[in-house]
This record gives structure tokens, C-alpha cells and sequence, in this order.
């Protein structure tokens, strides 16, 4: 069996009357994270862990911000392209573990929905998913809710 790791880090800007599309779940706050998808922070950053672990470079790679078929677009279905080039390598996902650093809205009550999406677009069991959130004790640009923050790790495993 060979197992790999692999870190992914993402960040967004918080825009007024914006949507707040996390873990593929619409937050409903009064600010949204900005970009060229649906701008779903946890999506981007367990995507790149993805591509890292199985040495596939970065989502900016695979899905440029320049094409028009990525405007607009659910993560979600970037996350099952994302999980179509890992197994492509022969690789499945074993586990993944994101934090989320946001200063609002409160990501507790949301993360059991999170996790049941992002296993559904994986293919593997809700228990293999950890979301976990904290808030930056109101410093800098994510204390300020001018930006949230993505980190996450996973493993992937093969039969080798
Ligand atoms: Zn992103």
C-alpha cells in the first residue's frame, strides 16, 4: 500500500451582499467570498491537497481563473474532476482534515451538511471528512472580515 499526503491552502475576499457558498453549503450571511467559481474556500483548499498529495500541481493549473467554463461554476463539480485526476493515478482518498479560519458567520451548525457533500463528491464515508473552524480573535484581514482562509490536509492510498 503506498499512501501520500498532501497540504492545500486557499483564501477569499468577503464582499457585501455576496454569496457564501462553504463546503457547498449557502451560509446566507451578509457578506460572500469573492472569485471566478462560486468562490468555495474549503472546496479550493482540500482540492489542491488533493492534487499535492498525488504530485499534480495546483487547482490554478487544472482549472485556470481565465476560462469561461469555470465562471460561475459549483466547486463541487471541481472537486469531482479534481478526485477523477487522483484516480486516474491510480489513487483513492483515504481521509480529509480542513480547518476554517472566519470571523462570521458561526461554520458549527453548518458542518455536518459540509461534510455530507464533500463525501458525496468524493465517494467516501462522512467519518473520513474533518471540518474544523476557528476565528482569528478579530486581527488582521480575517478579523476584519475582509477575507476568509482555508487550510487542509489529506491522505490518498494505492495498492502498490
Ligand atoms: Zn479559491
Amino acid at each position: 500500500m503506498k499512501i501520500k499526503v498532501g497540504f492545500g491552502f486557499d483564501v477569499h475576499q468577503l464582499k457585501d451582499n455576496h454569496p457564501f457558498i462553504v463546503g457547498g453549503v449557502d451560509l446566507q450571511h451578509h457578506k460572500g467570498a469573492f472569485g471566478h467559481s462560486d468562490a468555495d474556500v474549503l472546496l479550493h483548499a482540500i482540492c489542491d491537497a488533493l492534487l499535492g498529495a498525488a504530485n499534480l500541481r495546483d487547482i490554478g493549473f487544472h482549472f485556470k481563473n481565465t476560462d469561461p467554463r469555470w465562471k460561475g461554476i459549483s466547486s463541487m463539480i471541481l472537486l469531482q474532476e479534481t478526485v477523477k485526476l487522483i484516480q486516474e493515478k491510480g489513487f483513492n482518498v483515504g481521509n480529509i482534515d480542513a480547518m476554517l479560519c472566519l470571523e462570521a458567520p458561526k461554520i458549527n451548525p453548518h458542518i455536518p451538511q459540509m461534510q455530507q457533500n464533500i463525501a458525496e463528491a468524493i465517494g467516501i464515508s462522512i467519518d473520513d471528512i474533518s471540518i474544523k473552524a476557528t476565528t482569528n480573535e478579530t486581527m488582521g484581514f480575517i478579523g476584519r472580515e475582509e477575507g476568509v482562509v482555508a487550510y487542509a490536509v489529506c491522505l490518498i492510498e494505492k495498492n502498490a
